[in-house]
C-alpha cells in the first residue's frame, strides 16, 4: 500500500513538471491576493481538466477523481510543493457539493460539467450591508410573479462578481416566523437584466468584491436549489463546504518558504536570521502546530471521503487554518524587515522588468499579511466559529 502511494506520488510529481507551466508557478509564486488571477486559475484548472484531476473531492459518478483520502493528500502537497495555483472556490467546492445533495437531476446534469469544466464562473450572494455574522436577517426580497422570483435588494462584499456568470444567492421569501424559516436558495445569471455590480476596492487597491445591486430581478422557479423557505439548511450545508479547507499543503508551503528566508538573510552579526533564538522558536513552534492541522485534516477529510458531511469540525479547520497562516505572514513580515514597507506593486507583475527592492520575501510579505486579515472574517468570522464549536462541540 505504501508503495502504491509512493509511485502515485511519483506518478503525480512527474505529471506536474511537464504540465504546470512556468508562466502559471510565476503567477502563482507572485500571488498576494486571496484568489488567484481569474485567467491564471482558469488556466490551471483547463490543464487539470484534460487530465481528469480538477476535483479530487467530487464523487467519481460527477467527474471526480476517485481517489483515497490519502491519494487526495499527496496530490494537495504535491500542487503546493510544484507551486501550482489554486483554483476558484465558489463553483468547484462551494456550490457543486450543495448542487449534489440537493439539486434536481436537470440541475445536476447542467451545472455539475460545466462546473467541472470552468465555463461557468459563479459569485456568492450570502452577505447583505447589515447582515454578514447574522446572515438569517437577511431581507433581499424576492416576490413570486407566476414563473419567477422578482428580486430587489442587494448583496456586498460578492467576491469576483465583475467576473461571474452566475451567482449562487440567498433570498427572502417569506417573514412569518423564525428569520430562517423564510430564506429560499437559487441560482441565477448575472446577465439577467436589472443587476448592477459595483465595484468596492481594498485596502490594498485591489479589485476583489463588489457591491450587487438587484432592481426587479426575474429569475425563473426552476434556478431554486431545495424548497422554497428552506434555503437556510441548503446554505448552511453550504458553509460547512466553505469552511472545511484543507490548509496544511499551503501552510507547510508557507513555512518552508519563510524558513528558506531565514536561512540566507543576513542577521547582522555574521550569521542569519535562523540563528536568532526568537525567530527559531516560532518556526519550531509553527511547525508543531503546521503538523497538528495537518492530522486534524486528515480526520476530518477521511469522514468526508465516507459520505458524511464535515459538521462543526469544519469551523475548527477554519480557525487553526487561518490563524496559524496569519502568523506566518506576520513572521514573513518580521523577517523583511524595514522592506516591508516598501510598495512594489510594479516589481511584483509577473514578467516584470522592475528591479524588487531589498531581499526576495520582500516582494509578497506585506500584502499577503493585509490580505490574509481577511482571512478570519470570511466564511463567517473566527468569532462565530468559536460560537458554533462553543454550542455545537463543547455543548455550552
Ligand atoms: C475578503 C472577503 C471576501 C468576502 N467575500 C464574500 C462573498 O463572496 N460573498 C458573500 O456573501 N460575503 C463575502 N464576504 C463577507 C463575509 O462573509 C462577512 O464579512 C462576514 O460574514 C462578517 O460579516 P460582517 O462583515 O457584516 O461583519 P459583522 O457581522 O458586522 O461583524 C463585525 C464584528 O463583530 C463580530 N461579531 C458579530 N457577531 C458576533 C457574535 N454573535 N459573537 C461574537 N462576535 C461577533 C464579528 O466577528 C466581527 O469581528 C467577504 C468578506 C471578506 C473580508
Amino acid at each position: 500500500m505504501v508503495n502504491a502511494l509512493e509511485s502515485f506520488r511519483v506518478d503525480v510529481r512527474d505529471w506536474l513538471a511537464t504540465n504546470l507551466t512556468d508562466d502559471l508557478r510565476e503567477a502563482a509564486r507572485l500571488s498576494t491576493s486571496v484568489f488567484s488571477e481569474r485567467d491564471v486559475a482558469l488556466k490551471w484548472q483547463a490543464i487539470l481538466h484534460t487530465k481528469g484531476w480538477v476535483a479530487p473531492s467530487w464523487p467519481a459518478e460527477y467527474g471526480g477523481t476517485g481517489w483515497s483520502e490519502a491519494q487526495r493528500h499527496i496530490f494537495a502537497c504535491e500542487c503546493a510543493f510544484a507551486g501550482a495555483p489554486g483554483l476558484i472556490p465558489m463553483g468547484l467546492r462551494m456550490v457543486a457539493p450543495v448542487i449534489m445533495k440537493y439539486g434536481t437531476p436537470e440541475q445536476k446534469a447542467w451545472y455539475l460539467p460545466r462546473i467541472l469544466s470552468g465555463a461557468d464562473y459563479w459569485c456568492q450572494g450570502y452577505s447583505e450591508p447589515g447582515s454578514g455574522s447574522d446572515l438569517a436577517s437577511l431581507s433581499l426580497k424576492a416576490e413570486r410573479d407566476g414563473d419567477h422570483y422578482v428580486l430587489n435588494g442587494s448583496k456586498i462584499w460578492t467576491t469576483h462578481a465583475h467576473f461571474a456568470n452566475k451567482m449562487f444567492c440567498l433570498v427572502r421569501t417569506n417573514r412569518d416566523g423564525r428569520p430562517q424559516q423564510g430564506i429560499t436558495f437559487l441560482l441565477l445569471d448575472m446577465d439577467t437584466p436589472g443587476i448592477e455590480v459595483r465595484p468596492i476596492p481594498s485596502i490594498a487597491d485591489d479589485h476583489d468584491f463588489n457591491q450587487v445591486f438587484f432592481t426587479d430581478v426575474r429569475v425563473p422557479i426552476s434556478g431554486r436549489l431545495g424548497e422554497e423557505d428552506q434555503g437556510w439548511s441548503v446554505a448552511k450545508y453550504l458553509l460547512e463546504f466553505e469552511r472545511a479547507v484543507a490548509h496544511s499543503a499551503g501552510l507547510m508551503m508557507a513555512l518552508a518558504e519563510v524558513r528558506r528566508h531565514a536561512e540566507t538573510l543576513p542577521n547582522g552579526e555574521g550569521g542569519v536570521l535562523l540563528d536568532t533564538p526568537a525567530i527559531a522558536r516560532k518556526i519550531a513552534l509553527l511547525s508543531v502546530d503546521v503538523a497538528a492541522i495537518e492530522a486534524s485534516e486528515d480526520a476530518v477529510m477521511a469522514k468526508v471521503a465516507q459520505g458524511f458531511n464535515p459538521g462543526p469540525a469544519s469551523s475548527l479547520l477554519k480557525l487553526q487554518g487561518t490563524e496559524t497562516a496569519q502568523r506566518i505572514q506576520e513572521l514573513a513580515v518580521e523577517l523583511t524587515g524595514d522592506y516591508a514597507a516598501v510598495s512594489q506593486i510594479e516589481a511584483r507583475k509577473p514578467g516584470s522588468n522592475v528591479e524588487a527592492v531589498g531581499p526576495d520575501v520582500g516582494l509578497t510579505a506585506a500584502p499577503r499579511y493585509f490580505n490574509g486579515r481577511a482571512s478570519t472574517i470570511y466564511g463567517g468570522s473566527n468569532e462565530i466559529q468559536r460560537n458554533i464549536i462553543a454550542k455545537l462541540v463543547l455543548g455550552l
